[in-house]
Parts: C-alpha cells; structure tokens; sequence
C-alpha cells in the first residue's frame, strides 16, 4: 500500500523536532498542513528583490522577481525555483487543488492555481509563514 508520508525527504525530523524548531504557529501551517488568514501574512504585500526560502529547513523556494499582487490575501507566485517543489493532489475541503511542499523537507507551503494573471500562467499561493525572505 502506498503511503506518502513514508516518502523520504533529504531533511529528516521528527514532528517533536519540527514543533521545537517551528513554534506552534508555524508548525500548524508547515507540519500540519493549516492556512494563515487571509491579508494577514508579513510577506502578503512584500516586494523586494531577493528570495525566498523555505520557513522550516531554508531551502530557496522562490526569487522575489515572480512574486505578483495577486489580491487574494496570500503572498503570490508565478512561478518556483525548478526543482524546489514538490506537487501533491489535494482533494480536501471538497475541492481538487494541487498542494505545493518543499521538496527538500516536505513541509506545506501552499496551493498551485492555474488562474495566474502573468504569463505562466500559474498562481503558487503561499502561506507567509512557510517562508522566509532572503535579500
Ligand atoms: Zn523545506
């Protein structure tokens, strides 16, 4: 049987390990999948050059040139780094969506749309404390 909690990733903790790093807020969103509010977050309307980076192991996820105001509360993406994500089907909540994880810890980052407004075409909607920003 298939399980893909049992997929390995090149950073390895155990949920213990991961609340210590984390705190519980950040925890929530990256180890248990949660979703900050919306308009909340601190990169929601954050525009810099830079990048950023995964907010439990650091790997670099996305540069601050593809980050777009996309008016739906969450900071907003379009496109990854290649090779930083990871895409998961999710069919909770009633909808199909494609979650997004860090390839390289398989913490939660957010939801891929195909709705995007550039032309990629691809809206990576991202929790603002599933990341770090990087100058
Ligand atoms: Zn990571």
């Amino acid at each position: 049987m298939k399980n893909k909690s049992m997929k390995t990733y090149p950073i390895q903790k155990t949920e213990e390990e991961w609340l210590e790093q984390l705190g519980p807020e950040k925890y929530h969103v990256l180890r248990k999948k949660g979703t900050e509010r919306p308009f909340t977050g601190e990169y929601n309307l954050h525009f810099e050059d830079g990048k950023y980076n995964c907010g439990a192991c650091d790997a670099p996820l996305f540069q601050g040139d593809s980050k777009f105001e996309s008016g739906c509360g969450w900071p907003s993406f379009d496109q990854s780094i290649d090779g930083a994500i990871e895409y998961v089907r999710d069919k909770t909540l009633g909808m199909i969506r494609t979650e997004i994880l860090c390839a390289n810890c398989g913490s939660h980052i957010g939801h891929v749309f195909d709705d995007g407004p550039t032309e990629t075409g691809q809206r990576y909607c991202v929790n603002s404390v599933s990341v770090a920003f990087e100058k």
